[in-house]
């Protein structure tokens, strides 16, 4: 496996050549990085739990019908997914406003929004991912009506479906960002859900407490980072209770 061809190293993951032409396999580092990337750390553990959430969340999707990358998790730190072309948006859905939205807004952080909103980022770290609008989008080229209506509807779908997985162990789910994919099979072209849905991508609060079980602890230096993405794949179901580290097969 270490011969593998390194297509690309990323601030939580590395890509590799999958086995067969079309795949990759991404392994998921312990780097956790904010600000972009003017905050960093390696929090031993955090990338066995999110490649297990990330795993639990796409399997979840694609069992009602959400086309995703997802082939097969190969071990503790290692996915096989399928090649996709980026589409070069962060697509934000939130349920609650927090984070950049209250800072622009001014609204207050855990104000429930009357309706869920999704927003785009355009993907690029240099700019440090500028909030755009759907007409920057489709004029520049960046994706299209028909693909910009998929994302949404997609995104929706997956908003209701994960807002109900959470809340039936506890949990909030205040917002968190998408990324999907270009997947060409012949003259067919399908939009399908790809990176990772993880603690690190989604803001999650405990319902009675609004405890932070997300990357905000490690954002606003609360500690406890990868106990809380624990406790997460816990309350799903994921992992045995305290098993963090010791359930890491070692790195690769
Ligand atoms: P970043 O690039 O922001 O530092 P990561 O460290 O998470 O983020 O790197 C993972 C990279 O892999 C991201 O750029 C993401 O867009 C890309 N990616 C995720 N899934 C796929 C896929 N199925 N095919 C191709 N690229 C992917
Ligand atoms: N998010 C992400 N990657 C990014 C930006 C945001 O995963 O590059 C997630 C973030 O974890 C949160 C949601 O998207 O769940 C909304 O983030 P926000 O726009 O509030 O940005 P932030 O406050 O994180 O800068």
């Amino acid at each position: 496996m270490s011969r593998r061809k390194k297509l690309y190293e990323g601030k939580a993951k590395i890509l590799y050549e999958g086995p067969e032409p079309g795949t990759l396999v991404q392994y998921f580092k312990d780097d956790a990085t904010a600000f972009n990337n003017q905050k960093h750390a390696t929090l031993e553990g955090k990338g066995v739990l999110n490649n297990r959430i990330s795993e639990f969340v796409m399997v979840s999707l694609g069992r009602i019908g959400i086309p995703t990358h997802f082939i097969k998790r190969l071990n503790m730190r290692e996915q096989l997914v399928r090649k996709v072309e980026i589409i070069p948006l962060e697509v934000i859905c939130r349920n609650v406003a927090a984070g950049s939205m209250s800072k622009r807004l001014g609204i207050t952080e855990g104000e429930q929004l009357p309706r869920s909103i999704v927003e785009f980022c355009y993907k690029n770290d240099d700019l440090e991912d500028p909030l755009v609008s759907e007409e920057h989008i489709t004029a520049l080229g960046w994706s299209n009506p028909q693909e910009m209506d998929d994302m949404i509807a997609m995104t929706l779908r997956i908003n209701d479906f994960l807002s109900g997985m959470f809340a039936a162990v506890g949990i909030r789910l205040i917002d968190f960002k998408l990324e999907y994919g270009r997947l060409y099979d012949g003259d067919l072209v399908r939009t399908v859900l790809a990176d990772e849905i993880s603690p690190d991508s989604c803001r999650l609060w405990d319902m009675e407490t609004n405890e932070k079980l997300d990357k905000d602890r490690f954002r606003r230096d609360l500690g406890n980072v990868t106990e809380a993405y624990a406790e997460v794949a816990r309350r799903l179901g994921i992992m045995k209770e305290n098993n963090v580290v010791s359930i890491d097969e070692g790195s690769k």
